[in-house]
């Protein structure tokens, strides 16, 4: 008789991050459109995004902790402007960047990598934040700002979980949970 099969648990692929509203994400997109065409693959629009903290694999039964590290996220809407583009040359990552980051976004990375740490167990990251959001991959090197579009400005007013699934025409980024930035008592 056969012995019990192990069935290896479902995982699924996580991110916390920053989701455009659509004005935004429009904004976004033409100024991606502006780039000049030099190689590497252009981000599709609707997966443009901004990591807050990146977990990877993720067992299912650890979704139940990252609801409580969503709820627990404390914060206020803020502004932030898009204002730089920039190259991460090992990465060959073309990002669009804040040249001031506001610290309510400091603020909601470093709450957010506390409380995955405490609640969670999730392993730090140790490198130091860098917010960047990325447009192009595979790209050579750096490339100007386009000279007739202005500094994006993104109001943002939530935080979401999203699952990054991979498929035939590459990887599509899914919301599957969002979390207003409300003040909750005690965060001024
Ligand atoms: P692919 O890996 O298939 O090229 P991708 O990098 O866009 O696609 P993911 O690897 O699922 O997709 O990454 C999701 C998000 O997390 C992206 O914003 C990515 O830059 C970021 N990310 C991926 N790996 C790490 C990591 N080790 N540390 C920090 N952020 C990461
Ligand atoms: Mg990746």
């Amino acid at each position: 008789m056969p012995g019990p099969q192990l069935i290896p648990p479902r995982t699924r692929r996580l991110f916390f991050a920053l989701w455009p509203d659509a004005a935004t994400r429009a904004c976004l997109s033409a100024l991606l459109e502006a780039l000049p065409k030099e190689g590497g693959r252009d981000v599709r629009t609707e997966n443009l995004h901004l990591t807050l903290a990146f977990l990877g694999e993720c067992e299912e039964s650890l979704l139940p902790c990252l609801d409580e590290v969503g709820d627990a996220l404390e914060g206020r809407p803020f502004e932030m402007q898009f204002d730089e583009i920039g190259h991460f040359n090992r990465a060959r990552v073309l990002w669009l960047g804040v040249s001031q980051p506001p610290e309510p976004l400091l603020a909601l990375q470093a709450g957010l990598a506390s409380q995955l740490a405490s609640r969670c167990g999730l392993p730090r990251d140790e490198r130091p934040f860098a917010p960047h959001l990325t447009l192009r991959r595979d790209a050579r090197h750096a490339v100007p700002w386009p000279r007739d579009i202005a500094p994006i400005v993104w109001k943002v007013d939530g935080v979401v979980l999203v699952e990054s699934v991979s498929g035939p025409h590459g990887v599509h980024y899914e919301p599957i949970r969002t979390w207003p930035l409300t003040c909750a008592a005690g965060c001024g």
